[in-house]
C-alpha cells in the first residue's frame, strides 16, 4: 500500500517537495498536510498549560529518516533533533538493511513497574511472608485506586518483594521493597503507577509496620523489553577500500570493545540513543525516561556495556542485535495535544505501542549500524563534517541563499570550523 519510489532522494527535494512525496509514498494524508503550515507549533495557551514559568517555545528541527522496512511494513520515521547526520545515517543503514529483509523485531509484554520503598521493617522475613499473603489484596487495592486502566484492560497484575540488605560502606538500613507489575496498555503508564503506590501505602505499613519513604514508578523498566535484529552479507558491506570482510570484522570488533570497555560503551550507546532519543521525542514521549532506562539496562551484568551486539553467522552473515527497555506510550502525557507528536504518529501509521517499541529498537540498531561502519572504515568525520559545513554555514551568518554555497566552499578546505566559514561568506558577499 506504500509506494516508497517517491521518496527516492528525498534529501534533494525541497521542503514542499518532500511533504507532497510523503503524501504521494503514502505516508501523510492529504487533509493533515495543513499541520506543517505552521511548523507543528504548540500555541502558546497550551505552552502555558504544560509547564510553570513559560515564556516562550523551543523549536528543533523535524525531518524524516527513509528507508525503513520493520517486519515486512514500511516505515518512515520522524525524528525531532539539532544533530547534523543523524537522519542521514539512519536512512542508509536503513536502506542497506531493508535489501536484505529488513528489520525483525521482537518485544516482551508490556509490563511497568511501581514501587514502594519500606524503611523500619522489624520483622523482615514474617513482614515478607504476609505480603505473599496478601498479594491479592495489595493488587486489587491498587486496582482500585485506577479503576479506568482495569476497564480498559489492564492494571497491576503481580507483585515482586525485594530485600535490600543494609549497607555499611555507605551507611544505608535495609529496606523492603514491593515491586508491582502493571498492564498500562497504551500508556507509559507513570502517571497510573504513582497513583496506584501512593494508594497501596497505608496497606502495606499496616501488613509490615513498616514505614513508607516512597511509592513511585521504577524507570528501570525491565519488564518491557524490545529487540531488533538485521542480517547482511559481506557483499553489502564493502566499503571504499575495505573489503566485506574486513568492514564485518572489524565491527564485530567495535562491538566487542564497546562492551568491555566502558569509556566506549558510554560514547557506542550516545550514538544508539541519537536516533533513538530522535524518534522518542517527535513522538511525545518521556525521552529521560528511555534514557534513564537504557543506561540502566546497560549496567546490568555490573560493568556498562554495549547495548548492542554484532556477529558473524555461519554463513559468514553479520548480525546486529539491540535490546532496551522501551517504557513510551501512544497515549498520555502531551501526546494527545503536541501537534508534533501527532504527526510523528500519524507518518508512523499510528503504530500501537508495541510496535513503536520495535520501531524504536530498530532505528537504534540502524544508527548503531552507520556509526560503527564510519568508524573502522573512513572515521566519523567525513561524512559528519560534510554535513556540519551547512550548521556552520549558518552559524556564520549565510543567508538561506548562501548556506549552500558557503558550505560546499567548506568542504574543500583543510580546516573547516567557524572561522574558515566566516571568511568564506565574507568573501561571497563581496
Ligand atoms: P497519563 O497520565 O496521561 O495517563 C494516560 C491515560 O490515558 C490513562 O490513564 C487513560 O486514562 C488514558 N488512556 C486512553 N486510552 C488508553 C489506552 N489504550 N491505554 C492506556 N491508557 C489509555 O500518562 P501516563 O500515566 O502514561 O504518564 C506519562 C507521563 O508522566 C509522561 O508525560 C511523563 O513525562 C510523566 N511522568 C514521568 C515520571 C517518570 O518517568 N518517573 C514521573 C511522573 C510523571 P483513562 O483510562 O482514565 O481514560
Amino acid at each position: 500500500e506504500k509506494n516508497t519510489g517517491y521518496l527516492a532522494q528525498f534529501y534533494k527535494k525541497s521542503q514542499t517537495e518532500r511533504i507532497q512525496a510523503l503524501i504521494q509514498a503514502g505516508f501523510l494524508e492529504k487533509e493533515k498536510q495543513d499541520a506543517f503550515d505552521d511548523q507543528l507549533a504548540i500555541s502558546l495557551d497550551i505552552a502555558n498549560g504544560m509547564i510553570e514559568n513559560q515564556i516562550a517555545t523551543y523549536q528543533l528541527p523535524f525531518g524524516i529518516a527513509t528507508n525503513f522496512l520493520i517486519d515486512g511494513k514500511d516505515y518512515v520515521i520522524p525524528m525531532a533533533i539539532e544533530e547534523p547526520s543523524v537522519i542521514a545515517a539512519a536512512s542508509s543503514a536503513a536502506k542497506l538493511v531493508a535489501q536484505y529483509g529488513g528489520f525483525q523485531t521482537a518485544v516482551t509484554d508490556r509490563l511497568m513497574i511501581g514501587q514502594v520503598i519500606l524503611t523500619d521493617v522489624p520483622h523482615l522475613s514474617e513482614a515478607i511472608a504476609i505480603l505473599h499473603d496478601n498479594e491479592i489484596e495489595i493488587i486489587q487495592a491498587a486496582n482500585q485506586a485506577h479503576p479506568s486502566i482495569v476497564k480498559r484492560g489492564g492494571g497491576a497484575d503481580g507483585i515482586r518483594i525485594r530485600e535490600i540488605a543494609e549497607d555499611l560502606t555507605v551507611g544505608s538500613p535495609s529496606f523492603l521493597i514491593i515491586h508491582l507489575h502493571v498492564e498500562t496498555l497504551e500508556a507509559m503508564g507513570a502517571n497510573i503507577i504513582n497513583t496506584m503506590m501512593e494508594a497501596i501505602i497505608p496497606m502495606l505499613e499496616n501488613l509490615t509496620n513498616g514505614n513508607a519513604l516512597m511509592g513511585i514508578l521504577s524507570n528501570y523498566a525491565t519488564e518491557c523489553l524490545a529487540t531488533a535484529t538485521c542480517r547482511l552479507p559481506v557483499s553489502a558491506l564493502a566499503k571504499d577500500n575495505w573489503s566485506g570482510v574486513e568492514v564485518r570484522d572489524r565491527l564485530i570488533l567495535a562491538a566487542q570493545v564497546a562492551t568491555v570497555d566502558p569509556y566506549r560503551a558510554v560514547t557506542h550507546n550516545k550514538g544508539i540513543m541519537n536516533g533513538i532519543d530522535a524518534i522518542v521525542l517527535a513522538s511525545g514521549n518521556d525521552w529521560r525516561a528511555i534514557e534513564a532506562g537504557a543506561h540502566a539496562y546497560a549496567s546490568r551484568s555490573g560493568q556498562y556495556r554495549s547495548l548492542s551486539s554484532w556477529r558473524k553467522a555461519d554463513n559468514g552473515d553479520l548480525i546486529g542485535e539491540l535490546t532496551l527497555p522501551l517504557s513510551i506510550g501512544t497515549v498520555g502525557g502531551s501526546i494527545s495535544f503536541h501537534p508534533g507528536a501527532q504527526m510523528a504518529h500519524h507518518l508512523l501509521g499510528n503504530p500501537d505501542a508495541e510496535t513503536l517499541e520495535a520501531i524504536i529498537a530498530s532505528v537504534g540498531l540502524a544508527q548503531n549500524f552507520s556509526a560503527l561502519r564510519a568508524l573502522v572504515t573512513e572515521g566519523i568525520q567525513q561524512g559528519h563534517m560534510g554535513l556540519h559545513a551547512r550548521s556552520l554555514a549558518i552559524s556564520a551568518g549565510a543567508s538561506r541563499e548562501e548556506i549552500d554555497q558557503v558550505a560546499t566552499q567548506l568542504k574543500t578546505v583543510k580546516n573547516m570550523n567557524l572561522a574558515t566559514a566566516k571568511e568564506i561568506l565574507k568573501n561571497i558577499q563581496k
